[in-house]
């Protein structure tokens, strides 16, 4: 008779011991026991022949699910390191890195998946009888040649696309094993492949040396400098010793496009894994990934957990990005964790940005990582300039100064493209009353309900309550209710008003709602229908605009005074990202910033300096500051029905650490949003100069913090480096 120690989905720091009377399953293999009233699905996290519990109280688990492991030693060490590091529970972490097939007990055999191929109709169909519908006739041309998964047409031709072909008769869908490219080493074809610059070649070449051995490199490139293209030369070598390639994108980096510079160059398949994907088509790229047949997986940021049979090189690209941390559950951070996973599987590690984020660049001033750099533009691209542009006193209409709509006049009518930055969607951030003052707020969370026009709505940017726009004031009933502020929104009407010859298009996450709409979006940008780009955050990421030749970043101020001390670097990377999609083919770009603060130091060291000038200035003052790099926080967040519950709780959590001498604590205070949803949130900061003296502390205390009875009266959560403060 075995023990078995088995990790449970179950919010305890704790494993649960079961019995088993046959031959014992080997650790990280899933097996299903009776919890309760319900049976639950874990995994075998150790096998004993003791228990801390009355073994004749222990009950038998009912059956094992797998013949092999789904977690390989890999991840299990990679869910060994994350409840440590994070102190969360066990039984969460492994949920976290399995895919949710597998979460729910499914077979970890692979399973058929829905292909779509053409009928006898379309098979035979003139594909110039859809030339008016360009995405079903390249959809229909490469389904007369082969079948494909549905999945890959979705992300290559767009869900409507597949659909239209469906509606008209001329494809149907079956379900199958698909057929692997597993000698995709056999197939690789190297297909146009520019001649890489010296500081490209000198990048490379370093990586090539590091290939079978852990290392880790910042790759600090400005925009446009050709890091992708790096990235693509050293996977080439990769692939040719028959290894394997993960490479983590953002969120909204992982487009169509991006995908088919990877399979383009190699002519192999790619896996991909991003939020679209339906339950079994991700447990297929993991299922391929884990037997070696895919070279090349790319997704966001939990594909950090694909396992792979022989690894041999991470990449994780954009690596300053904010997606990469989860902000809920298992707070881990992709990054983070893929520098863990290089160390275990003993390869390299690439993180390429033009921004680092102050961690890594710190990591690599002190020698931490390798520091490679890429400072000139890639081919002949010029470097956008960069200005402020003071509008103390000036006259603001649309939320435009004249000196700009002059400028947008200029570019516009040379032919050229703008893009305007602005970093808040709908009309504009409240609605009040110009008799008496009165705005319109959300009970729920205390703050200014955001006006969209278009919707006809008031929407609360921070629970996403929604009601429609009053026509008088609640307060003395005038009739007279005016906007506060700009949105996107408010813009595109302005920009429409004072340039009707031009095509504008808006992009923010109201307009670009689903993954092919962005795509759209884009390609519709690169084909010149439209003259002037309006977006938010979205617009600022990876994406090339070469026609692109000014950019305007409108209303910044608020972020010079946040009280988030990340504030700076955050705004530092979002202005420096902007700014790098102007100018990125033969023609000079410009930079514009219109700001009620132009002396602002910050300001004045990104745009004379550069963004690498700034970082190294920001990390000094963190330094002083005694703040993160130099430092090293755990973050409480509690919220309840009652400030004063969610405030007592916390309390209770300082005492224990009250006589620490290595580590102190900030709070109980307010968070800076202190209502939200009708919850009051309030957080509690541990803070130490060294990580160890955190990681003990945490530690200590952690299972008496769990089992305070105020515990299980409030939302608690404990973040460990954490991001947001909100
Ligand atoms: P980044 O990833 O740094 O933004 P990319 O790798 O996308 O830069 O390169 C920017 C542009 O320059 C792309 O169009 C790319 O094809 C081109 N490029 C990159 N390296 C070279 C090179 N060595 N020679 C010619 N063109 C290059
Ligand atoms: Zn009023
Ligand atoms: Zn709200």
């Amino acid at each position: 008779m075995h023990i078995l120690h088995i990790a449970l989905p179950i919010p305890k720091r704790r494993l649960f011991d079961y019995i088993c009377e046959t031959e014992k399953p080997p650790i990280g293999t899933r097996v299903r026991v009776p919890f309760g009233p319900r049976k639950l699905i874990g995994v075998v996290w150790k096998v004993s022949s003791k228990s801390e519990w009355d073994v004749s109280k222990l009950k038998p688990i009912e059956e094992i699910i797998d013949d092999t492991p789904v977690l390989n030693k890999t991840l299990l060490k990679l869910c060994h390191w994350l409840t440590h590091y994070y102190k969360h529970p066990i039984g969460d972490v492994v949920q976290t890195a399995l895919p949710v097939a597998l979460r729910k007990g499914e077979s970890s055999l692979p399973k058929p998946i829905t292909f779509i191929q053409t009928n006898a109709k379309g098979a035979e169909l003139d594909i110039a009888e859809l030339s008016r519908a360009p995405k079903q006739q390249k959809l229909l041309s490469k389904l007369q040649e082969e079948e494909l998964p549905k999945s890959i047409a979705r992300t290559d031709f767009g869900a409507p696309a597949i659909k239209s072909l469906l509606d008209k008769g001329l494809i149907e869908t079956l379900e199958k094993q698909p057929k692997y490219q597993s000698n995709w080493q056999q197939e690789l074809k190297i297909q146009d492949k520019p001649l890489a610059n010296v500081e490209q070649a000198v990048a490379i070449s370093c990586i090539e040396a590091a290939i079978g051995q852990y290392s880790s490199f910042l790759l600090e490139g400005i925009t446009g400098s050709g890091k992708t293209e790096v990235y693509l030369q050293a996977i080439e070598s990769v692939l040719k010793q028959g290894k394997q390639v993960l490479i983590l994108v953002p969120e909204i980096g992982l487009t169509p496009q991006t995908v088919h510079r990877f399979k383009y160059r190699f002519g192999i398949d790619v896996g991909v894994l991003h939020s679209g994907l339906t339950n079994p088509e991700r447990l297929q790229v993991w299922q391929q990934s884990a037997k070696g047949q895919l070279g090349i997986v790319i997704g966001t940021r939990s594909a950090i957990f694909t396992p792979m049979l022989n690894p041999g090189l991470l990449i994780v690209d954009e690596e300053h990005d904010a997606s990469y941390k989860q902000q809920d559950g298992l707070r881990y951070h992709a990054r983070d964790l893929a520098v863990v996973r290089a160390h275990e599987e003993n390869i390299p590690l690439v993180l390429g940005t033009a921004t680092p984020a102050l961690e890594t660049l710190n990591n690599a001033l002190t020698g931490k990582y390798q520091h490679l750099k890429l400072q000139q533009r890639a081919g002949n691209a010029s470097v956008a300039s960069q200005h402020v542009f003071d509008i103390r006193q000036q006259p603001i209409r649309f939320g435009l100064a004249q000196g700009m709509l002059d400028r947008i006049k200029q570019h516009l009518e040379q032919g050229n493209q703008v893009m305007l930055f602005i970093n808040r969607r709908g009309y504009a951030p409240a609605l009040t009353c110009h008799q008496c003052g009165f705005i319109e707020q959300c009970k729920r969370c205390d703050k200014p309900y955001t006006l969209h026009k278009q919707l006809h709505k008031l929407q609360c940017h921070h629970c996403g309550s929604a009601k429609s726009i009053p026509k008088h004031c609640q307060h003395c009933h005038s009739e007279e209710l005016t906007s506060i502020g700009v949105g996107t929104e408010q813009l595109e009407h302005g920009l429409a008003e004072y340039f009707p010859n031009y095509s504008s298009i808006r992009i923010d996450s109201d307009s670009a709602r689903g993954k092919n709409k962005l795509d759209k979006m884009l390609n519709s940008i690169n084909n010149n229908e439209h003259q002037i780009l309006i977006g938010t955050q979205i617009l600022s990421k990876g994406h090339h605009f070469p026609n692109v030749t000014l950019v305007l970043i409108l209303d910044i101020d608020g972020a010079l005074f946040s009280a988030d001390y990340r504030a700076a670097e955050h705004l530092a990377q979002l202005i420096t990202q902007v700014a790098g999609r102007a100018g990125r083919a033969e023609k000079p770009g410009e930079m514009w910033l219109q700001t009620h603060d132009p002396a602002h130091p910050l300001l004045q060291d990104l745009i004379n300096n550069g963004y690498g000038h700034f970082a190294r200035y920001a990390l000094l003052e963190r330094q002083h500051a005694a703040l993160p790099p130099y430092t090293f926080q755990g973050l409480f967040k509690a919220q309840a029905n009652s400030a004063q519950l969610a405030h007592e709780f916390l309390a209770q959590v300082r005492h224990f650490f009250d006589h620490s001498e290595n580590v102190f604590c900030i709070g109980p205070i307010p968070s800076l949003m202190e209502k939200r949803q009708g919850q009051y949130r309030m957080q509690l900061v541990l803070q130490s100069s060294q990580r160890s003296h955190l990681q003990h502390a945490l530690g200590q205390h952690i299972l008496q913090i769990e089992n305070l009875p105020l515990a299980s009266k409030v939302r608690w959560s404990l973040d460990i480096d954490p991001q947001d403060f909100s």
